[in-house]
């Protein structure tokens, strides 16, 4: 079980989670064709350092990077280094922070320059499949109902999800229980209660869902080599339904309508 956070915990989860969506923002403007994804890694650490924050994957586990880079059919945890950004890449940007003791991470995926059809088609529906698994977070709710709906509206647009990487609790850790799975049966697993934080990451794969890890101990790719593209939100649970972390608490007013009901 998450730990169920407080409101002002929350506060400052919603700062971490802001932090790294700004840093994203700063980072898909500099996915040109041309650049390097080590440049990417290097505007990352700054703008997260700069706000008084620290790179989260930075030593993780040995991870020698701030960012996570993956390129076309690299699925998550691509290395950045020279490999320059041509015109047609996808490229999922996987950035996380520790503020104030508290974690934010998330990921999008984004274009270099003009992509194929295809490209925008599963960035779509990668995004799509997100979101349709943030709109489960909601008390009563399980945490299989949310794999459920990520696996289901990317089956029912032809492409595959991964499972040997799933999304996870959030809060003082960067991954704490409890495991979100991007796919399997509803009504399963642990019930949601609000207070808990969620990092909610659908891999989704053009082709098949498997996916194998390179050399470098780091990089997983599509076994077949075709795209991959990757979404990732941290998510509260509240009494009204989900808040994705990094967006203004949206239930404000109505709270104050029930507060005076
Ligand atoms: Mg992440
Ligand atoms: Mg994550």
């Amino acid at each position: 079980m998450s730990v169920q956070k407080s409101w002002s915990e929350l506060q400052t989860m919603a700062r971490a989670a802001r932090l790294v969506i700004e840093t994203l923002d700063l980072l898909e403007a500099a996915a040109v064709p041309g650049a390097t994804t080590g440049d990417l890694d290097r505007i990352a650490q700054e703008n997260i350092e700069k706000a008084g924050a620290r790179p989260a994957f930075l030593g993780y586990r040995g991870f020698p990077a701030t960012l996570c880079a993956s390129v076309n059919e690299e699925v998550v945890h691509g290395i950045p280094g020279s490999r320059k950004l041509r015109e047609g890449d996808i490229v999922g940007l996987d950035l996380g922070c520790i503020l104030d003791g508290f974690f934010g991470d998330s990921a999008r995926t984004v274009a270099v320059g003009q992509v194929s059809p295809e490209a925008e088609s599963l960035m779509t529906a990668t995004r799509g499949a997100l979101l349709a698994g943030v709109e489960v977070c909601r008390p009563g709710q399980r945490v299989g109902d949310i794999g459920h709906a990520v696996q289901s509206h990317a089956e029912s647009r032809g492409y595959s999800v991964v499972r040997e990487f799933v999304g996870h609790g959030i809060g003082t850790s960067l991954h704490e229980e409890p495991q979100v799975p991007n796919y399997g049966p509803p009504g399963r697993r642990e019930r949601l209660v609000p207070g808990m934080c969620l990092a909610i990451e659908p891999m989704v794969n053009a082709g098949v869902p498997d996916v194998e890890v390179l050399g470098d101990g780091w990089t997983a790719v599509t076994k077949d080599r075709r795209l991959s593209a990757h979404f990732e939100y941290a998510v509260a649970v509240t009494a009204y339904g989900p808040w994705i972390l990094s967006e203004p608490y949206p239930y404000a007013e109505l709270e104050a309508e029930a507060a005076h009901a």
